[in-house]
């Protein structure tokens, strides 16, 4: 017998490796209690969450809690059915309005995740003979809808605009073309030119597709996101989103103006192939993205959370992802995966709760220290944050 196993074995040994040098498990920390968008308790510590994407910090609105509460109520636990059987309720055509308001949009599909959202439209739109190109540094639910769609993967450099109108150019004229983008690359949290990639792409009669899982309810004048921020929302064939990040729940969606759209809840297989989302989380999501309209005071106030950690972060002599703060994300590059991993224990002893990112995950093989922002974290917060990164920097010798 072969063992099926054997393929784990080279990630088995580092993951060995690592642990012998003393440093904890970065990979199974448990919140054991939430006080806040911000503050949580880990090893039966209080500790400042610098590494949720909940950027918006929704999860504790007492409006969003009423809603799930009352949903839960009035509608149970769960629909335990599909959204084409019995898995529709109120809810999730409320959701889906609140979708088309948020985005301005004449549709909007709810599915069960974010990752779902982009396996299903992805593989149900482009098929076999058709042509994804997407930016090599796609999130991996991008990979995995063209892969589960067998249409032809086109990568080009991440964010590169000539190299996507080379590739493009050298795909046969009549060939269906789907450009797939994202509004914020999560890894270093920076931005996309969306402006002109939208442009070169629709020149060769490509549709587009944004990912602005990243920036919906922060960037933009409404929260729409990146394409918005550029003035460009209008040439987009199909957003996704989720409601893991800005909005505070569980769940993911497309929305479009697409005049054949609404087809796709026939045909999308992980839309029709698995159960809705529960009563409570579609109520939360409605009510969360509705207040997410009128929330620009926390964007305001999100933005500068995000400017101050960067400035801090650079004149305590780190390497940053980008030169200016981009998004709510703000990397710090580590030498390497035993001094990163290092560091992120010596963070989470003083009471600060990173993302410790790692290759295949990240891009050129870096280790990451991903910070994100909330709007709800203080400005004293952000201070706290400094002096943290400050004291654990100079005891694992990231910084001098
Ligand atoms: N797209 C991007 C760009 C993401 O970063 C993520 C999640 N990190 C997803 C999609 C999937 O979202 P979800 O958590 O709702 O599955």
């Amino acid at each position: 017998m072969t063992d099926l196993f054997s393929k784990f074995d080279p990630l088995i040994q580092q993951r060995e490796a690592l642990l012998a040098t003393g440093v904890k498990d970065p990979f199974s920390l448990v919140m054991e209690a939430v006080k806040s968008p911000t503050v949580a308790v880990c090893n039966g510590k209080e500790t400042i969450l610098l590494g949720t994407y909940n950027y918006m910090g929704m999860t504790f609105d007492p409006d969003v809690i009423e809603a799930g509460k009352n949903a839960l109520d009035t509608f149970g636990a769960g629909t335990t059915g599909s959204r084409v059987l019995n898995g529709t309720y109120q809810g999730h055509k409320e959701c889906e309005e609140a979708l088309k308001e948020f985005y301005a949009m004449d549709h909007a599909m709810v599915f069960s995740t974010g990752y779902q959202a982009n396996l299903g439209i992805i593989s149900t739109i482009a098929g076999k003979g058709d042509y994804v190109i997407l930016d090599i540094d796609s999130h991996a639910s991008i990979y995995d809808g063209c892969k589960m769609g067998d249409a032809e993967i086109v990568a080009f450099r991440h964010n590169d605009i000539e190299a996507l109108e080379k590739r493009l150019k050298r795909l046969p004229a009549e060939a269906g073309k789907l450009v797939v983008l994202e509004g914020v690359y999560s890894m270093l949290g920076d931005i996309a030119p969306l402006r002109e990639m939208i442009r070169v792409s629709k020149e060769a009669g490509a549709m587009v597709l944004v990912d602005e899982a990243h920036s919906m309810g922060f960037i933009g004048p409404n929260g729409r996101g990146v394409a918005e921020d550029q003035g460009v929302l209008e040439d987009v064939d199909f957003v996704i989103g989720t409601f893991s990040k800005s909005v505070g729940t569980v769940g993911g969606f497309c929305v479009s103006n697409h005049p054949k759209f609404e087809i796709l809840r026939l045909v999308c297989r992980p839309y029709v192939f698995t159960a809705s989302l529960p009563p409570s989380v579609v109520a939360t999501a409605a009510t969360s993205i509705r207040k997410l309209m009128h929330g620009s005071n926390k964007r305001a106030h999100l933005w500068e959370n995000s400017k101050r950690l960067h400035k801090g972060l650079k004149e305590l002599g780190f390497q940053l992802g980008t030169d200016e703060p981009q998004s709510a994300i703000i990397a710090v590059i580590m030498p390497d995966l035993e001094r990163g991993a290092a560091m992120w224990e010596a963070l989470l002893a003083e009471g600060l709760y990173v993302n410790l990112a790692r290759p295949p995950a990240t891009p050129a093989n870096m280790t990451l220290l991903r910070c994100s922002l909330c709007a709800e974290h203080s400005a004293e917060q952000v201070e706290q944050i400094l002096g943290m990164f400050a004291a654990a920097g100079r005891n694992v010798g990231v910084i001098s």
